[in-house]
């Protein structure tokens, strides 16, 4: 198995093609922070028991817009505690050995990727930042730090009476919302770097997907466009799932693991593929 990913590493990075990472919530679950599909992303309303796919929507906003926020002041609280785990910081290191043919997209809404060093440039958000929120009425075009005075929130705590004031647009004095996309919302450039995402993808001379379970529509759009160009296709995911399936397909490579174990092997298979080039 090593060898034919160094053999396709060294091969696909031949081409001057982006080397591009798609990151899920999978690349974070080491560091403690819990998937969409575990039962830890489950959050209880009164007598009710709400999905993350309900919850997580403008029109749960709309609703019950102090429910929304304990529950995304809760994650805050579990993602400020979180560190950075090997699978971030392999990817800080192929960004620096691999400069700006690298592009890393994630899904994650934690930070760990910024926190682990990677840069801002180079580190497309495509769901947005559980750090940051924004208005959620006309002045959502600027995206503000959530105040350090605003703590995380155990499970049952109530939102208390001050952060209401603090989660207030600063011009209008309307409701903040979290800074992150919601499933009834749609993906843009201006916040959300859609276009320049897909335009990497079908530039790409590797596309790495890790920790994701293919159920969203960016990534499957890039991976679709990344395939189409031909280039190689890595998956890493200790499940069989449909990007996995898509690198074999493709004649590319599923690695079955985790992504803390896995995304160092990529790394050192890249790091000797650029070694053996410069000679
Ligand atoms: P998902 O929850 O749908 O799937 C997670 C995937 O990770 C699964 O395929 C699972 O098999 C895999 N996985 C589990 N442990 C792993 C490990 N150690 N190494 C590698 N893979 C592992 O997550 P998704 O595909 O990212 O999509 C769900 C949505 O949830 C996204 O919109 C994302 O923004 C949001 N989300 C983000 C976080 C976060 O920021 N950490 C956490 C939960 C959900």
């Amino acid at each position: 198995m090593d060898v034919s990913l160094d053999q396709a590493l060294a091969a696909a990075l031949a081409g001057d093609g982006a080397f591009v990472v798609v990151t899920g919530a999978g690349v974070s679950a080491e560091s403690g922070i819990p998937t969409f599909r575990g039962q830890d992303g489950y959050w209880t309303v009164g007598s009710r028991v709400y999905h993350p796919q309900e919850l997580a929507t403008h029109a749960a906003f709309r609703r019950m817009p102090e429910e929304v926020w304990r529950w995304y002041l809760y994650r805050l609280g579990v993602c400020r505690a979180a560190e950075p785990n090997p699978a971030h910081v392999a990817l800080v290191e192929l960004e620096r050995a691999l400069a700006d043919r690298f592009l890393l997209v994630t899904q994650n809404v934690d930070g760990l990727h910024m926190r682990a060093g990677s840069s801002r440039a180079r580190t497309y958000q495509i769901h947005g930042n559980i750090h940051f929120m924004r208005c959620a009425g006309a002045h959502g075009d600027e995206i503000m730090e959530i105040p350090a005075g605003v703590s995380g929130l155990g499970p049952e705590d109530p939102l208390p009476d001050q952060l209401r004031g603090l989660l207030r647009c600063a011009r209008c004095e309307g409701w903040a919302r979290p800074h992150v996309l919601w499933f009834d919302e749609y993906y843009d450039e201006e916040l959300y770097r859609f276009e320049s995402s897909l335009a990497a993808a079908a530039s790409a001379s590797v596309l790495v997907t890790a920790g994701t379970s293919g159920n969203t529509n960016l990534p499957n759009q890039m991976v679709a466009l990344a395939r189409r160009s031909g280039a190689l296709l890595i998956d890493i995911n200790p499940e069989d799932n449909p990007f996995g399936r898509a690198a074999r397909a493709a004649d590319g490579i599923f690695l079955r693991g985790s992504a803390s174990q896995e995304l160092p092997r990529v790394l050192a298979a890249v790091t000797s593929a650029l070694r053996a080039e410069a000679g």
